[in-house]
Parts: structure tokens; sequence; C-alpha cells
């Protein structure tokens, strides 16, 4: 029997679910958000986005001032790693996040239920609270947010210890002498980083013949070439069979992606299995619902992010498209504005992803592949942050900016850059595209000086005229 009657019940409190729920609540809608875990915030703020981050900043810091502040006239004697410490303040960074979202949802009256969430066909939902206890919330319109979690590797089981996920490698409570890392997607270059700027000897195993699939060919290269000059170790188009771990480490079995003979063997203090991301959707529910997913495994929505089933919507990682907190956020925002009677859509063409390593590398629109395949005619303009100045005085002058744009009507197709604080730079690029720039537009804007945006703004100009001042 259904307690009681909300207007909106949202499964999960990850970016998609609670900026749901709180958008919703603002929107004067009655509503619940159900969270299994103890802490609001999903992947991205317990085990995701912020802990990676706060790792990624201080290892990069702790690597710096180990070695290239000298360079500059400053010189650390003695730099340690207390990695105990390093742990406590990303944990400290982490709970104080995910209280806030709780605090968020007191001060906009979002009901938050701890427990599991199960859908009881139309308009109900089960949760097996965390107490013990369960019930049954009743609600006009059921919000799937349920995200996503590791993938598994066949022949190589996670077992939290020597063979870790992502979340196990957030977490390590020593340095490994030697780690494999498999998989050259962003999670396993970040975290594979990480732990290479701490002192481990980093090994990347990909599958394919290059890294990131997603990101600009020429970027890609140039990247693996600045990780590779820092120590970090690459073994493309290259299969792992197996993954045992002994007391001593882990064995590997390797072997040529395109088969044939030349089964190797290595071994690896830690593994880190980073092959991706599935959609979290079992246990939901959903096949009794009727909520029908597509042929990979996500929620099957349409452009309003309505299921097959009425009044069941679904957003973020667990369904199709970047598995990334922003898109999420941003498909919240959309279905948010759906449930309150008015008009919401997400730009697909303009969703930026950004890996956060040193240097960053980020990207919005399409890449020069995806251009040639569509047969579009476009210009592009590269400019190298060797000659910005700001990326002098600042002593990090590796990378380019690139901007691609349509050879007939100027407008920018893509933009990508290499380069440090790559993340920031990229927002400009985003705001163009949503705005329908043209690369003139771009090259014609004034830019603080000395800034690194400028590298942007000349290779916009690159695109748009053939020339800049500084090539
Ligand atoms: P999630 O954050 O996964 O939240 C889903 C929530 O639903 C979880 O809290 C889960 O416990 C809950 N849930 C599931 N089933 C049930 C159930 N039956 N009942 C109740 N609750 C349930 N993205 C970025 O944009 N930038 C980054 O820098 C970035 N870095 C990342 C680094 C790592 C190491 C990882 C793993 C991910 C990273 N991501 C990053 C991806 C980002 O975390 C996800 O895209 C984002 O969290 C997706 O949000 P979501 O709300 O859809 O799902």
């Amino acid at each position: 029997m259904a307690e009681e009657l909300y207007d909106v019940a949202v499964v999960g409190g990850g970016p998609a679910g609670y900026a749901a729920a709180i958008g919703a609540a603002q929107a004067g809608l009655r509503t619940v958000c159900i969270e299994r875990d103890a802490a609001l915030g999903g992947t991205c703020l317990n085990v995701g986005c912020i802990p990676s981050k706060t790792l990624l900043h201080w290892s990069e810091r702790y690597a710096e001032a180990g070695r290239a502040w000298a360079a500059h006239g400053i010189r650390v004697d003695g730099v340690r790693l207390d990695l105990a410490a390093m742990m406590a303040d990303k944990d400290g960074v982490v709970d104080r996040f995910t209280a806030g979202i709780a605090q968020l949802f007191g001060k906009n009256g979002v009901e938050h239920v701890t427990g599991r969430a199960r859908l009881q066909g139309r308009g109900a939902v089960a949760v097996a609270e965390a107490g013990g206890g369960s019930r049954t919330v009743a609600a006009r319109n059921v919000v799937v947010a349920t995200g996503s979690e590791p993938a598994p590797l066949a022949g190589a089981a996670v077992d939290g210890t020597r063979i870790v996920d992502s979340t196990g490698a957030l977490a390590l409570p020593r340095v490994p002498e030697t780690m494999a890392v498999i998989g050259g997607g962003y999670i396993g270059l970040e975290l594979g980083s990480v732990w290479r700027r701490l002192g481990a000897r980093v090994t990347v195993i990909e599958f394919l013949d290059r890294l990131c699939p997603g990101m600009d060919g020429e970027v890609a290269s140039r990247f693996q070439r600045l990780l590779a000059r820092q120590g970090m170790t690459f073994r493309l188009a290259t299969r792992v069979t197996a993954a045992e771990a002994g007391p001593e480490g882990v064995e590997l079995a390797l072997a040529p992606a395109a088969g044939g003979d030349g089964e190797e063997r290595m071994t690896a203090d830690v593994v880190l299995v980073a092959v991706g991301r599935r959609p979290c959707t079992d246990g939901l529910g959903l096949e009794e619902a009727g909520v029908a997913l597509d042929e990979d495994g996500y929620v099957a929505v349409d452009a309003r992010y309505r299921t097959n089933v009425e009044g069941v919507w679904a957003i973020g990682d667990v369904v199709r498209g970047p598995m990334l907190a922003h898109k999420a956020a941003s498909e919240a925002a959309a279905l948010v504005d759906i449930l309150a009677g008015e008009h919401g859509s997400v730009n697909y063409d303009a969703i930026p992803a950004v890996v956060y390593t040193d240097p960053e590398v980020a990207w919005v629109g399409k890449t020069e592949e995806e251009l040639a395949a569509a047969g579009v005619e476009y210009r592009r303009g590269r400019f190298p942050f060797a000659a910005n100045g700001r990326a002098r005085t600042t002593g990090h002058a590796e990378g380019f900016a690139k901007v691609l744009a349509d050879a007939r009507t100027d407008r920018v197709l893509g933009v990508h850059v290499l380069g440090a604080d790559a993340g920031a730079l990229i927002a400009e690029a985003v705001l163009a595209m949503e705005f329908g720039a043209a690369a003139e537009d771009l090259a014609r804007t004034c830019h603080a000086h000395p800034t690194r945006n400028e590298a942007l703004m000349e290779a916009a100009a690159l695109a748009a005229f053939g020339k800049a001042v500084h090539v």
C-alpha cells in the first residue's frame, strides 16, 4: 500500500539525481530522492570526479615541487610524501561535498530516503531502507538516475587489493612500485598519472592502437608522447587475457589485440582495471515495470527523457551519451523544465570533455577524423602554447589549441586544446559553439593579455584568415 503521493520520485542521488531533485523542488514539485548509499553525490562526489581531481591536483604539486620549480629559482629540499595525509585530505573534501548536498536537500525541501529502490509498476517505487525497514513511495513521475559502475574485464577479477577498479585506485594504502593500468581512457590515464607522480612505474595497456578513442587523433598522439616523456609506458594494440594476483603481485598475460602469436607475461604490484563503465540497471525492477533497455543495456529514452512507460523518465549515465557529470546535470536541468511543463533540451553538440592530466586535454565538438568521415570541408587553425606569453611565463608551454571551422560558413565545428588549464579554457569554446559563433567571432573578440585563452583566439584567426600575429 503506497504511503504518500509525490510529484517526483528520483532514484539515485548522483549529479543527475540530486540536481533533478533540487530543481524539481525549486519548481514547486513535491520531491523525494532515494539513494542506496549513505552519502549523497553518487559516483562523481564519492568515487569519481571530486576525489580523483583532489589527488590529481596535489600529486601534481608534489611532482612539481620536487622537480620543476628549481628551474624557476625555487629550491624545495626534502620534499616528502605523506600519503595517509593526502588521502585524508581527499576524504575530507568528499565528506564536505556530500554533506553539502544533504544540506541543499534540506534547504530546498527535498525529502531524502536512504535505501535501495525498485520500480513496482506505474507510479510506485519499493524501497528497502538502509535501516532494515521497507516502504513504498508513490509518485506521478519516477526519474531513474542510477548512474553507472566500472565494467568488469573477463580474466581480471577485481579483488580490491592487488587488482583494483577506479574506486580502489583512489584509496591505495601505499604507493606501488609498479602499476599496470588496463585501459587507456581518461580514467586510466588520470589515475595512472596520480600514482606515477607519487612514484609508481606505470604501464598502460590498451586494446586499441591509440589512447582515448573520442579524442582528436593528432591531439591523442601528441598527448601520448608527453605522458611517455613523464615516464609512463604504453602497450598499445595489446589485449590482457588474464591477470592473476599472488602474494608478490599480479601476473598478467598479454596478447596482440589483432590476434596471432606473441603472448607475453608481465608482473605488476597493482593492476588497475579501467576498461569503461556500464549503466547501473540491475535489481531496479525495470523489466517487471516494462521499462525497455537499448541494445547496449542503457535505459532507452526519447529526446525528452521519457522511457516507454508513462511517468518513468531517465537521465545521466544510465542513458546513452557521454558518461560525464556535467552531461548528467544538464539532462537533469532539462528534465526539470519538462516536468514543470516548459521546454527543456540539451545541446549534445556542445558538451565539453576534459582529461585532467598534466597537460590537460579538453575538447568540444567534432574531431578532424569525424569531419573527414562525414565529408565536411573544414579549415583548421592550430596555435602552439610555445608562442603564448602566459604559457611561457608559467613554464607550461607544451601543447596547442586547435580550432576547426566550416570551410564555407566559418562556423566553429570543433575546438581541441592540449595544454595546462585546457579544462578551464575550453569553456570559451563551448560558449562560442552554443551561440553558433564563427571562427572570425573568436578571432575578433578582445582577449586579456597575457592569458592562455589568447592561444584560442590566435588558433581561430588561423582558421578564419589563415594568419595570426604570433606565428
Ligand atoms: P552516479 O553518479 O553514478 O549516481 C547514481 C546514484 O544512484 C549512485 O549514488 C547510486 O548509489 C544510486 N543508485 C543506483 N541504484 C540504486 C537503487 N536501486 N536505489 C537507490 N539508489 C541507487 N565526470 C566528469 O564530468 N568529470 C570528471 O572529472 C569525472 N571524473 C571521473 C573520475 C572517475 C574515477 C569516475 C569513476 C568517474 C568520473 N566522472 C567524471 C564520471 C561521473 O562521475 C559520472 O558521469 C556521473 O557521476 C554520472 O552521474 P549520475 O548521477 O548519472 O550517476
